[in-house]
């Protein structure tokens, strides 16, 4: 009874390798070389039109992988604070001013409905806190928001994607004109998402300084 108690409470199993958990030292050490040593900047092939310049901190694979979707599916809080290092890192490769907006991607209302919460805005929340204490002000915004109904983009190709996603988002009016933002969100494929949101964002008169994310899918990497 207590055992069955304390996995509901602590789960026992890695989430970055099933071993034991929750969060075993080695995907730890995973995530730190992440932040402390990100990938940089980052690029689809092909390139969506509008998609912003963009950095990522990993590799979507192994460890980083296992604790983005323990965060997003599951929502294993103890993992906030080292993705949220790691995107934190990833913004900084973009070397924003202080004052940056970081605005996270959303998520479906559905999915906020099945998960209970919106993954992107908590690890937006957590690099922003990582990026202040580090002497770059930074706030978390979320200034976007679900403009329609979009279908699920799983299965779809990169042209699908942009399709799906065009006019998806609404820019809400916390965001104040000519603001500097980054958007930011856990993961990027095919780069439509973080081009429609930033498409948004710039029509309704922000200035997009990039886009960060904890992760990226592509092998193909563009160091410009
Ligand atoms: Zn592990």
């Amino acid at each position: 009874m207590l055992a069955a108690l304390l996995d509901l409470v602590l789960p026992q199993q890695c989430a970055g390798c099933s071993g034991p958990g929750p969060w075993c030292r080695d995907c730890a050490a995973v995530l730190r070389l992440a932040a402390r040593t990100p990938l940089g900047r980052v690029q689809p092939d092909p390139v969506p039109a509008g998609f912003p310049r963009a950095a990522a901190a990993a590799a979507y694979d192994g460890a980083v992988r296992g604790a983005l979707l323990a965060h997003k599916e599951r929502g294993r809080l103890a993992l906030v604070l080292p993705l949220g290092l790691a995107l934190a890192a990833a913004v900084d490769c973009l070397q924003p001013p202080p004052g940056v907006l970081l605005v996270p991607v959303p998520s479906s209302r559905s999915a906020v409905r099945q998960r209970g919460q919106d993954h992107a805005r908590r690890l937006a929340t957590a690099a922003a806190r990582v990026l202040s204490a580090e002497g770059t002000a930074a706030r978390a915004v979320p200034g976007l928001r679900p403009a329609r109904f979009v279908g699920d983009q799983s299965g779809l190709g990169a042209v699908g994607r942009a399709a799906n996603l065009a006019g998806a988002f609404q820019v809400s009016s916390r965001l104040p004109a000519g603001a500097l933002v980054v958007v930011v969100d856990d993961v990027v494929t095919t780069g439509a998402s973080l081009a429609e949101a930033s498409r948004a964002l710039r029509s309704a008169g922000l200035v997009v300084h990039g886009a960060a994310t904890v992760a990226a899918t592509f092998r193909r990497w563009s160091h410009p």
